[in-house]
This record gives C-alpha cells, structure tokens and sequence, in this order.
C-alpha cells in the first residue's frame, strides 16, 4: 500500500515546519523524522517499508514506525489508493439555537457615509421608500426580545445587539427594551448580554452614563483621523463628523469602563493607510479593540479597493498581526482585533460548513419585526426567514442551509483556506454577483495569504508563548460576537 501526502498547508514559524491539516483544521508542528517523511512523500508515494528503507540510514527504526503511524492517524498522510473523502454534508439540526439577535432599531441615519451597504449605491433594501417604518415600535422590540428568549432555547445567555441606520436614534425604545429583556431573562433564569453599534454623533452624557451602567458592549464605526473620517463618513450637507464623534468618544472611554470599547473600520481605496488609522484610534483615541473590514461594493465604485490596495491592505496587516505576536509573547495587550479572532478559530480547531452565522445561530431583525439572515439583510424580502410573531419557517431555514453548504461551493473544494473562510459573506457575494450562494472568489488570494499569516502567528505563539492561547479556550467564540 502506498502512502501520500493529505491535503495540507505548509508554513514556518518560530523557525520549523507546521501543517495545518485541512480536514480536521488541526496544526501539527513537525519534528525532524516528521518533516523527513513529508519530504520523502511529497517526491512521491511510497509504501511504509520503502519509506523506512528511505530513511533508517538518518533515523531510528522505532521512531520512523512511530511517527508514520502518528501522521496517519492525524490523517497528515494516508492510502494514495483512497482518495480523501470530501467531508459529508452534515446539515445542522433545526432548530438551532439563536445565539445572537441584531435587532435594527431604525433603518435611519443621520449620516450618509458614501460607501454604506444601507442608503449607499449598493442597498438591497429600499429604506427610504419601503413599507418598513423608520423606527421600530416599542411593541416590536419587545416581541422579538420574546422570539429571542425563546430561540435561544438552552443556551444560558441570549447575545442582543442593537443595530441601524444609527442606532442611537432610537434611543428610548433601546433603553426600554434593555430594561424589558433583563426582566423577561430574570425570569426565566437567561442571561441576556447588550451591546451596541454606533457612529457616536449621538452620544450625550446620559446615553453615555446608560451604557456604562448598565454594561451594554459598545462598538463604535469609524475610519480613522479626521482627514480620513471625513472623507467618506459626513452628515447630510456633506459635512465631516471627526470634529463632532472625537471628543463624544473621548467621554465614553472615560466613563464606560465595564467592558472593552472597539472601533469597527471600513477601509476604502481612499482610506487605505492602515497603520495610520490603527495608531491614532489606538493611541490618540484610547479604544481597547480596533477591526477592519474592507468595504462591500461592487467593483467599479470608484472607493471599491484594487487588486493593489488589497495586497497594500495585506502587507499592514502582517505588520500589526506581527506586532500583536511580540505583545502577545510579552504578555502585553495589543488592539489588532482582526488577527485575535483569526486565531481564536484557528485555536478551535473551527472548520465551517458555513461561513458566519448568518441564518443559524444570528439572524438580524427589521423595524417591522421580520426576521432575516442577518442585519445586512434586515428588511429584505428575499432573505427574509420569518417574524418575531411567528417564528422562523423552518423550511426557509432549511433550504437556505441546504443551498449554503461549503460542499456546494465546488470552487472552494479545493481550497485549503476552506474550514476558516467557507466562501465568506454572503453579503458582499449578494453586493458582488448578485447571488448569497456564490463564494468570493474576488477574495481568495487576500483569504489565504491573511490566513498564512494568522498560522504562522499562532505557530510562533504556540512555541514562544503557549500560555497565550488558553485564553480561546475560556472565550465566547468569535461567531457570537459576529457583528
Ligand atoms: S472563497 Fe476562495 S479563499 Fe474562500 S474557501 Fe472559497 S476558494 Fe478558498
Ligand atoms: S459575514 Fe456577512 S452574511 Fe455573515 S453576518 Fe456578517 S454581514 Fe451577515
């Protein structure tokens, strides 16, 4: 019988050989009789006495046999006469637990930044002249946090997160809704966790001292220093909203000192200067956490980011991700959030059959109360899985799942990218191709040379630091903390 290599991804770190083995997502450092035997496979396969032969010159009879069965049963190496299964396609139980509700409290905004998925040139839903009301009722919010209550089914804690259009419009009936949902959660013994999203024009002493007090998680939307803020992100007569969000902001991480306050960045063609943005949302401003995401549009909007942006976008990521790696062998905290939750998977051994949560355990809420895959798809008809009221169809649900597995994806097949990225968001295939089903393959060589370095990063902790990386095991994981 002759045995190969399985499919696998290559890397160095902390100066020797790893694979990360792509059907189990599991990292397998190699020593030197491992590396040996993959060198001897990779020139082609051989049979267990041949590789003995090969190698019992340089290494010891009891180790080579050792280690050859070691990589098997880690399936780094196999039979090359049985092909590697395709993983079945396993489709979730319904129903599944909701771990997180977005609820859209408005689809209003009181800026019109030029690049946003909701009012921009890329909206899939009509807010301003749909039939949705601009603000959700009272009554809704309280009959989605019942729907959410009960969806949630076993799980100890309920995830709401408050959403827009800006959020903070809607300020009363969040506040109401906040006192609602602990009461209704004491109840029936469930933790409910808050949290917010926010461009922070709204931010006023009181709403600020609400937040603190009554810990909700805040995460604010911003592009960075004033020049790059005001680019893209302006009020309605166009102007800037750096000089108006600075010093609101500056107050809330004064006085919200519960829970870590992250910046959420979208990166633009024009807004491409990374580290520049990182530093002074890190430095001058003071947040904990900063994540970036390029922006969702079609290719020929004149901010959508070129093939060279995103290899600019890809060099300054390594640089913060390699940043992190030394603060982290330090013990020492550093904000790049993009890189920690790369690694918190990678650390979970996740292998996705879908690429978020999205229709699964998060779904997002529209001001009328329909429930759909998730906030970006708040309000759209066409991704809608139900209403607060009635629940989710779970033959909706089941179709969409069935329609969205990885399997499917036959491009990604292939892919040793594939457990993390799954074919990524079906929002931006939506924006993109016009189709959620279609994976962005506009992406791939970003996915895969990102996810290298995420690998190599968690290589070298897991060699310089390993004590770092008990924290994941303690952690929520990242798809409840998915927006
Ligand atoms: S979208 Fe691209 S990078 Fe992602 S899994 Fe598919 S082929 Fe790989
Ligand atoms: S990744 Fe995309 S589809 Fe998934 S929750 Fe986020 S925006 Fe929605």
């Amino acid at each position: 019988m002759l045995l190969g290599l399985r499919e696998h991804h290559r890397f160095l770190a902390a100066g020797r050989p790893f694979l990360y083995l792509v059907p189990s997502a599991a990292i397998f450092a190699l020593d030197e009789t491992a590396d040996a035997i993959y060198h001897a496979l990779g020139r082609s396969p051989q049979s267990r006495a041949e590789l003995c032969d090969e190698l019992g010159g340089t290494f010891a009879a009891a180790d080579l046999e050792d280690t050859i069965s070691e990589l098997e049963q880690l399936r780094a190496i196999g039979p090359v006469h049985i092909p590697d299964r395709p993983a079945p396609k396993i489709l979730p139980l319904l129903p599944f637990p909701l771990t997180t509700m977005v609820l859209n409290v408005t689809n209003q905004c009181n800026l019109s930044c030029t690049y946003c998925y909701e009012y921009g040139e890329d909206k899939i839903v009509d807010t301003a002249n749909g039939r949705q009301p601009k603000f959700m009722s009272e009554e809704t919010a309280r009959d989605s946090v019942d729907f959410m209550l009960k969806a949630s089914g076993d799980q100890k804690v309920a995830h709401l997160t408050f959403f827009g259009g800006e959020t903070l419009l809607n300020f009363t009936v969040l506040k109401n809704t906040v006192a609602y949902a602990r009461q209704r959660g004491r109840e029936i013994g469930k933790e409910v966790d808050f949290s917010l999203t926010t461009n922070a024009t709204l931010l006023r002493p009181e709403i600020i001292e609400f937040l603190a007090d009554n810990d909700v998680g805040v995460t604010i939307s911003i592009d960075g220093p004033k020049e790059m803020q005001d680019k893209f992100r302006v009020f309605h007569n166009g102007q800037g909203s750096y000089d108006v969000v600075a010093p609101k902001i500056k107050e809330l991480l004064r006085r919200h000192r519960t829970r870590p306050i992250g910046a959420r960045v979208t990166l633009t063609s024009g807004t491409l200067d990374v580290k520049k943005i990182f530093r002074h949302l890190t430095d001058d401003m003071g947040f904990w956490e900063v994540g970036f995401a390029p922006v969702t549009t079609a290719l020929d909007r004149g901010y959508a980011i070129s093939d060279a942006g995103m290899d600019s976008m890809l060099g300054q990521f390594s640089d913060l991700a390699y940043e992190f790696l030394e603060h982290s062998v330090s013990n020492k905290h550093h904000a790049f959030s993009n890189v920690k939750d790369t690694l918190e998977e990678i650390h979970k051994g996740v292998s996705k059959a879908y690429p978020c949560g999205a229709g699964l355990g998060l779904m997002g809420v529209s001001t009328d109360g329909d429930v759909a895959l998730c906030h970006r798809f708040a309000g759209s008809e066409a991704h809608k899985l139900g209403d607060v009221r009635n629940g989710v169809d779970r033959n909706l649900q089941a179709a969409f799942l069935e329609r969205h597995h990885i399997e499917d994806k036959t491009d990604c097949s292939t892919c040793w990218a594939r457990p993390l990225c799954s074919g990524g968001c079906y929002h931006e295939a939506y924006t993109r191709y016009g189709e959620t089903t279609r994976p962005n393959l506009h992406f791939c060589e970003w996915v895969r040379g990102w996810t290298d370095i995420c690998l190599k990063v968690y290589g070298e902790l897991s060699e310089r630091n390993p004590a770092f990386l008990q924290q994941f095991d303690r952690e929520e994981s990242v798809a409840e903390r998915a927006v």
